[in-house]
């Protein structure tokens, strides 16, 4: 009873694809990358592989309408986190509707779907006018190393117009993703002076220094989990996520690091979780002129969103709606490539799959999500490329 699309899926599944930046010895993107370019050549589209890293690359097919016309972006990770503690990561078992597995979540399904999607295009008369252009990309669990590199297409070359549309599948419950959260890893140094531990005076605790910032980003925070924030996103929020200091029993510590993310909404610029931490810090040193810390931006990533009443969020609103699904629209608290294609000047939007155990040991998704997207995403491709 299941369509081509499910038993893709399955074959997807089987291909370890384990981001290796991640887990180190991975096995990286090649082979599932090879096996979505036979898919879609047999489906009658054009494919090459983008070499991103070596035996990475990303796969991208394009299915091209009979006339001009918009050009509308699939995109899906090739990806996916390690499979410790799972018992059969790769044996993509099926049972009371749903498909388990490594990566059927997150997000072989939204894969299977975008292809599934292409082939129902070829096979009912093909597109007539504009593009599907499908997007297989590398590394998303990690650094978006694919993501970037397929933007860049269209960064420094004005000849290459840039799609008007994407969608990401990610696993959004079939919902219409249209907004998603940023991040920042902030790395702060507290330095006090080192001195035998019965010399108070000779000492500068760096450890207790530090404690007076986590004291100050804990009320931060609490205060700011009241506040109602982004409309579909909530508030920001930060979470201390190492900290390292301290040489022995007897010696005044002089060193004190803490790394920490702060998770940013949209509307906030890249450099304002550092802004905010270097007002602390001030504060502390009004208080206290010899507290001595620094704060510098290790690593960061935008927040995403599209406008509500963006044509392309009523284009998928409608398409999922032709599809069952409600066509409702969420936010997602996961950072995810939406936000590389959107810095590139593409539309992006979140729609997928929904199922459960994203980055966990049980891993599955909805075979009845997975059709329904399909359906959904060439209902869109339909009614974008006109
Ligand atoms: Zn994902």
């Amino acid at each position: 009873m299941f369509t081509r699309t499910i038993d893709f899926l399955r074959e997807l599944i089987a291909i370890d694809s384990v981001n290796p930046s991640l887990v180190p010895g991975g096995a990286g993107e090649q082979q599932i990358a090879e096996a979505i370019a036979r898919e879609m050549r047999a489906i009658g589209v054009d494919v090459e592989l983008q070499p991103v890293e070596p035996r990475r690359p990303n796969v991208v097919g394009v299915l091209e309408g009979r006339r001009a016309g918009p050009t509308l972006v699939l995109c899906g990770h090739l990806d996916t986190v390690g499979v410790a503690g799972m018992t059969a990561p790769f044996d993509p078992v099926v049972r009371d509707n749903r498909v388990y597995g490594r990566g059927a979540e997150d997000m072989k399904g939204g894969l299977a779907a975008i292809v599934g999607a292409v082939r129902r295009l070829a096979d009912t008369g093909g597109l007539e006018a504009g593009r599907v252009v499908v997007a297989g990309v590398v590394d998303e669990e990690d650094a978006s190393r694919g993501a970037e590199a397929f933007a860049a297409r269209w960064r420094g070359d004005p000849a290459r117009r840039i799609p008007d549309a994407a969608v990401v599948a990610e696993p959004t419950d079939l919902r219409v993703g249209i907004a998603h959260k940023g991040f920042a890893w902030l790395h702060v140094t507290t330095t006090g002076r080192a001195a035998h531990g019965s010399r108070p005076r000779e000492g500068r605790d760096a450890i207790l220094w530090m404690g007076r910032l986590l004291a100050r980003l804990d009320a931060y925070d609490r205060a700011r989990q009241e506040q109602r924030g982004h409309p579909l996103l909530g508030p920001p929020s930060l979470h201390a996520s190492f900290i390292e200091g301290g040489r022995e029993w007897s010696t005044y510590p002089d060193r004190c690091d803490l790394r920490l993310e702060r998770r940013t909404i949209p509307g906030e610029d890249l450099d304002e979780p550092v802004m905010e931490i270097s007002r602390i810090l001030e504060s502390l040193v009004q208080e206290d002129e010899e507290f001595c810390a620094s704060v510098e931006l290790v690593f960061a990533r935008r927040a995403h969103e599209v406008p509500e009443d963006h044509e392309l969020v009523q284009h998928v609103r409608a398409a999922a709606r032709a599809a069952g699904a409600t066509g409702g629209l969420c936010g997602l608290s996961f950072w995810a490539d939406s936000a590389v294609l959107g810095e590139a000047g593409i539309p992006s939007v979140l729609f997928g799959p929904g199922g459960a155990g994203l980055h966990g040991i049980e891993e599955y998704v909805r075979v009845d999500d997975v059709l329904a997207c399909e359906h959904a995403l060439a209902t869109l491709a339909r009614s974008l490329c006109v």
